[in-house]
């Protein structure tokens, strides 16, 4: 196997949705791994972490950016998502709310970021099967009906994460 590596390529990757909805829990599993219960809505200003994730023969340079305290809409600058390549959009299954918004913030990825930006819906917090109120089907009718992948994640166990933050690297090298 030839593993072909470019130096010059990093993908802005942008996490977006409502507070609470796992955006850094997410980012914190994938990099590190482990799961740091409690709310980080402390954190001050925006972050980011680059990840390299392996594609067939290729390594995928991600630079995932987290918001923190930006989450309201319109506050979200224009130039956050300018020049994100991809985006991964969360909402919480078991906050009905976080989930209704995903049409308005889809409004504002569609007004703001590049027009082939590499776009994935995902329900976070399967793990709390007892406090889900929205469906897997209901996520994946949103999905369908905006052409967008999804997955339901959980950041406490886990699960998909690395799935999700693969399939994105996998779709960016299939623009490339
Ligand atoms: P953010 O505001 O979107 O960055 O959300 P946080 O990552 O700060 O998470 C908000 C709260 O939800 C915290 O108390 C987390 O511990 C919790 N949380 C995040 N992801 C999960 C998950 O997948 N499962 C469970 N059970 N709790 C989660
Ligand atoms: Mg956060």
């Amino acid at each position: 196997i030839t593993l072909t590596y470019d130096e010059e390529l990093i993908h802005k990757t942008i996490l977006v949705g409502d507070s609470g909805v796992g955006k850094t829990s997410l980012l914190v599993q994938f990099d590190q791994g482990k799961f740091i219960p409690g709310s980080f809505s402390a954190t001050v200003g925006i972050g980011f972490t680059n990840k390299v994730v392996s594609v067939d023969n290729m390594k995928v340079k991600l630079q995932i950016w987290d918001t923190a305290g930006q989450e309201r809409f319109r506050s979200v600058t224009h130039a956050y998502y300018r020049d994100a390549q991809a985006l991964l959009l969360l909402y919480d299954i078991t906050r009905k709310s976080s989930f209704d918004n995903i049409r308005a913030w889809l409004t504002e990825i569609h007004e703001y970021a590049q027009k082939d930006v590499v776009i994935m819906l995902l329900g976070n917090k399967s793990d709390m099967a007892a406090e889900r109120v929205i469906k897997h089907e209901e996520g994946q009718k949103l999905a369908k009906e905006y052409g967008v992948p999804f997955m339901e994640t959980s950041a406490k166990t886990g699960l998909n994460v690395e799935l999700a933050f693969h399939a994105i690297a996998r779709e960016l090298t299939q623009r490339a």
